[in-house]
């Protein structure tokens, strides 16, 4: 059979309520665990004299990182019946939300876990409302530590109700909301006596039920160029095609420095030249104009530009300790472009936890808020509700990523020509 593609997970939710162990049950029950490993967490667990405990799979594997033996620091890899997954990232690795924010962590679908007892806390939604923020829009709800509520179909109801009727609010559907325990190994791979009154999927079953990413070569073309090589008398300008097709013939508009151009070559990497090229494919063109394009200009089909703005609204998630402040400036990120701001007015920070909004100077770190940027040049830019993938950015102080943002609304200037 081909080998299916393999599906980016990530695995949010508060401390404690059992990210770790559902991962060590995860990569247990579908026998993805290298030789030797539940011999060393068993060894682990009675030096620390507990009961044989799964949230330290990812100790045996962090140990075996440290000695140099995986190249890979932060994926971890399983397989089920249906396709290979990774799970990217380690949750409660300090890293983590920078990570998911920085776009790193570019996941086809999400597990939310919550334990049963606790119910959704905040941090519990602050990363559902980063999901969101970051266009996953596949989340399994994974209701945790059932054998802690004695496997109570009441209970499990509630927590449910409440997560479903937050996730509502922020505007994602989750896809299945699910009783478990890890600790236990109910539900994960195989149904549960315990939990013979649910009727739902196992945590695996949900797994398998994600959708592909589906194909974003149907949407307005944008190509962020990266880089202009010069191999010889040809400009070369490379990048990849976050979404939308382009062809050779196809007369290309160059953002924001409003040139036009036809494409007469498209090259790729260890490919005969090809006619046409589609979204997720890292390609060069050659032009049939001398125009001066470079890094961060963004190519797209002159019937479909992005907007070309001085103004930004955006939805900020912001990561620093150092809170953001009114009137000082930091650099805008979005796609290969990079842009000198100044933040002009916070217009509200979100409360987390009931979604009400109040207005502020600053915005603390983990916060929420709505914020207007200006630019003095030019920003070419797309609402990410039109096209998620360049309606997307971040936001550096010096060299560190200090907020990641969708856009929200963007003040064209007037039509130029
Ligand atoms: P994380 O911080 O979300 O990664 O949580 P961990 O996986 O480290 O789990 C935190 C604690 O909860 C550990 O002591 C686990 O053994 C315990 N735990 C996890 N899942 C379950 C469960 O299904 N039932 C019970 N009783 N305890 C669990």
């Amino acid at each position: 059979a081909a080998q299916r593609r393999q599906a980016r997970i990530v695995i949010v939710g508060h401390v404690d309520h059992g990210k770790s162990t559902l991962i060590g049950r995860l990569l247990n029950d579908t026998q993805s665990l290298p030789d030797g490993k539940v011999e060393a967490v068993r060894e682990m667990s009675r030096r620390r004299g507990m009961p044989f405990e799964w949230s330290f799979v990812m100790d045996a594997l962090q140990a075996e990182r440290d000695q140099g033996i995986t190249i890979d620091t932060t994926q971890i890899h399983f397989k089920t019946a249906r396709r290979p997954y990774v799970i990217i990232d380690a949750p409660g690795h300090t890293e983590f939300l920078k990570n998911m924010v920085t776009g790193a962590a570019n996941a086809d679908a999400a597990l939310l876990v919550i334990d049963a007892g606790e119910g959704a806390l905040e941090q519990s939604r602050r990363h559902a409302y980063l999901l969101h923020l970051l266009g996953v829009k596949q989340v399994a709800v994974i209701v945790n530590k059932m054998d802690m509520v004695d496997f109570s179909r009441e209970r499990f109801d509630q927590v449910a109700a409440e997560i479903k009727a937050y996730l509502a609010d922020i505007g994602v559907a989750p896809g299945v909301i699910l009783p478990i325990s890890a600790r236990h190994g109910d539900n994960i791979a195989s149904r549960s006596e315990n939990l013979a009154w649910f009727d739902g999927p196992t945590v695996i079953e949900a797994l398998d039920g994600f959708l592909p990413a589906a194909p974003e070569d149907e949407l307005p073309l944008r190509l962020p160029i990266q880089d202009v090589y010069k191999p010889d008398e040809r400009r070369i300008l490379a990048g990849r095609i976050e979404t939308g097709r382009l062809r050779v013939g196809d007369t290309l508009h160059f953002s924001p420095i409003n040139k036009t151009a036809k494409v007469v070559t498209i090259e790729a990497w260890n490919a005969a030249t090809p006619i046409t090229a589609s979204a997720g494919q890292s390609i060069g063109i050659t032009l049939d104009q001398r125009i001066f394009v470079e890094r961060g200009h963004v190519a797209s089909l002159a019937s479909e530009r992005p907007i070309e703005a001085h103004r930004l609204t955006v939805r900020l998630f912001w990561l620093a300790s150092q809170p953001l402040q009114t009137g000082k400036a930091y650099t805008l990120k979005l796609a290969t472009a990079e842009h000198r701001v100044t933040v002009e007015r916070i217009v509200e920070v979100v409360n987390i936890d009931d979604l009400s909004v109040r207005a502020a100077d600053t915005v603390g770190r983990n916060e929420i808020a709505n914020v207007v940027l200006h630019s003095r040049s030019l920003v070419a830019v797309d609402p990410a509700v039109d096209l998620p993938r360049t309606g997307r950015g971040q936001l550096l102080d010096g060299h560190d990523v200090v907020g990641g943002f969708i856009v929200t609304q963007a003040d064209a200037v007037a039509e130029r020509n």
